[in-house]
């Protein structure tokens, strides 16, 4: 796994290493602790995306990198499960695996904030009886307007000043359903008046009769996200609580609720802490799990997995290696200020993991003929290249140089504009383009054919006989084209999907514009593609840099045995302009 440079959240790990408060932890039931404890908590509604992938890069990322230091480090993975209504295993499920193919390993320590009812129920207890928190009956709607905007101050409910023993037995009645949903809530009794709206008497506790996916039907009363994070931080005894700027304004009452508990004698010191750091924007998609799953539902995409989604599923289906992923991320950072990522930064990731592991192969995507007329049309003759130019070990490649080849549509020109080395045909006295065909022989344009509609059909060549690659008669050949073919006898038709970015707008997310507006009703393309005959064997998730494309992968799902259909991952150059 890779380092991640350094950033302000090690400088703060490093201030409080340095400052012993952190050595020789101790869990409640005093059993040894590591120093550091990170967590990756996602709430399971919905697949993981790569604005997650930042966050996990960077919290499984520091507890690698400080496990190597005294006292140790580790990263939990918990499911921040405690909303019933949106979550599902399915979700659960899918962020596991997208952790675990991401490179990171949580051990032993997966957690689900829903383990903590028992323990959270037991808590708000405890701070009713000690008069810090109270049940209103007020509607959502009242307690909403009763808030108060900001610049101005809230209203007390007129339920505030219930007796500890009023709000016992009514938080009591909550949990055994004798309310319906809405009829009370649970609140602390902070400020209605506190400059941060958030800290005016936050709700807590609500009643859900709904079943839990882990839990059923033995709670209708739900706690709710800023009560439940802090607290399984400091039951999962985390000492750095990493999250995004958003909830900056939540970070006041975070501490206000583990000193209140502190006081109670539950937590001892040191008490977690939250740090906020930048959230991952990527031009040209979302990273918001409410949109995708609109993406998903509204079928303007085929599914969670679809390659132009930039959910893990998709990237991975896409073609992206994990270490693609933990290297942009490294190069990305982590800073405090909100910025956009240029979608050409993850792309580079990908060229600079492949260049060196992706065997190469041939390909041709919009085939074009070309006649050596000077070949016989029963010849062959057999031709060679390395599966990869760094590699020799790994073998070469065979296959045939024949009367009739494909070639690319664009190697070749009517009218060649100027500085155009490929193929064109000759005018007057002067010859036509000579070009070499890639680990074969040097040709030459003699002419070209045109449909009925002014199409061209065919282009015609000579070749040199002696000018044969890796032959030394080669040497006499000086040419400024290089192109790739692949004979017509042995070319395999294939199904290629190109890809091309989901969104037209860089920034589809943000601005006036509804992100739906955005969306680029062209961004797949299916061609039939000519593949030279190995690529027949190739097996589902394998992955070839395609000479002079790109770098694409056999689908996972769509490839079968001898017929594997490929995905485009990513050009050899930047085409996000
Ligand atoms: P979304 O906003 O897409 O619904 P979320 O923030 O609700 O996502 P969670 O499941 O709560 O998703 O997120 C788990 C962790 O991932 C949180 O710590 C969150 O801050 C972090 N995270 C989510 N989106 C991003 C992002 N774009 N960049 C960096 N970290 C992110
Ligand atoms: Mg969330
Ligand atoms: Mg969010």
């Amino acid at each position: 796994v890779i380092a991640e440079p350094s950033n302000f959240l090690r400088q703060i790990i490093d201030h409080d290493l340095a400052s012993g408060a952190y050595q020789q932890r101790t869990d409640r039931n005093g059993q040894a602790i590591p120093s550091i404890i990170t967590r990756f908590p996602p709430e399971p509604n919905g697949y993981l995306h790569i604005g997650h992938a930042k966050s996990i890069c960077l919290n499984f990322g520091l507890a690698n990198d400080y496990k190597q230091q005294a006292g140790g480090a580790r990263c939990n993975m918990r499911l921040d499960d405690t909303n019933p209504v949106k979550e599902d295993v399915e979700y659960a499920d899918s962020i596991l695996d997208a952790v675990q193919w991401l490179g990171f390993d949580w051990g032993t320590h997966l957690y689900h904030a829903s383990d903590y009812f028992d323990q959270l129920y037991a808590f708000a207890q405890a701070l009713i009886e000690n008069g810090k928190a109270y049940v209103d009956s007020q509607s959502a709607d009242e307690i909403h307007a009763n808030r108060g905007n900001f610049g101005q101050v809230g209203k007390n409910s007129p339920h505030r000043e219930r007796t500890p023993a009023e709000n016992l037995t009514l938080f009591r009645g909550m949990q055994d359903g004798r309310y319906q949903d809405g009829e009370h809530v649970l609140r602390l009794k902070i400020d209605m008046a506190h400059p941060n709206i958030v800290m005016r008497d936050p709700v807590v506790y609500r009643i859900r009769h709904t079943e839990h996916h882990r839990t059923g039907s033995k709670w209708c009363i739900y706690p709710l996200y800023d009560f439940t994070h802090c607290i399984s931080d400091a039951l999962e005894n985390v000492s750095h609580s990493i999250c995004t700027l958003e909830f900056e304004n939540n970070r006041p009452l975070y501490d206000w609720i583990i000193s209140a508990l502190q006081e109670l004698g539950i937590f001892k010191t040191p008490v977690p802490h939250q740090y906020e750091f930048a959230r991952l924007n990527l031009t040209y998609t979302i990273t918001s799990k409410r949109k995708l799953l609109q993406l998903v539902e509204e079928k303007r995409v085929d599914g969670w997995d679809d390659p132009r989604m930039p959910t893990i599923v998709g990237i991975r289906r896409r073609g992206y290696t994990p270490e693609s992923i933990r290297l942009f991320c490294e190069r990305i950072g982590v800073s405090k200020a909100d910025s956009w990522i240029d979608m050409s930064t993850l792309d580079q990731a990908l060229r600079d993991d492949l260049e060196s592991k992706a065997p190469r192969a041939t390909a041709v995507l919009k085939p074009l003929k070309l006649v050596i007329q000077n070949f016989d049309v029963l010849a062959c003759e057999p031709c060679s290249a390395p599966c990869h130019p760094q590699h020799p070990e790994w073998g070469n490649r065979e296959f045939q140089f024949t009367r009739d080849l494909w070639i690319e549509a664009d190697d070749f020109m009517q009218d060649p504009v100027k500085g155009f080395f490929r193929l064109f045909p000759p005018v007057g006295d002067q010859p036509g383009g000579r070009v070499r065909l890639r680990h074969g022989f040097v040709i030459e344009c003699t002419g070209y054919e045109l449909d009925a509609n002014g199409h061209v059909t065919q282009v015609n060549a000579t070749y040199f006989p002696d000018s044969k690659s890796g032959t030394p008669g080669s040497n006499n050949y000086k040419v400024k084209g290089n192109i790739h073919w692949i004979s017509a006898a042995e070319a395999i038709p294939t199904e290629v999907r190109l890809y091309d970015h989901l969104f037209n707008d860089p920034h589809p997310d943000s601005g006036d514009k509804h992100f739906l507006e955005a969306i680029n009703l062209n961004s797949k393309q299916t061609i039939t593609a000519y593949l030279e005959p190995c690529m027949k064997e190739a097996k589902a998730g394998e992955r070839f840099q395609f000479e002079r494309h790109g770098y694409f992968i056999a689908d996972q799902l769509d490839s079968a045995s001898g017929k594997p259909v490929f995905n485009r991952t990513v050009g050899l150059k930047d085409s996000w302009k």
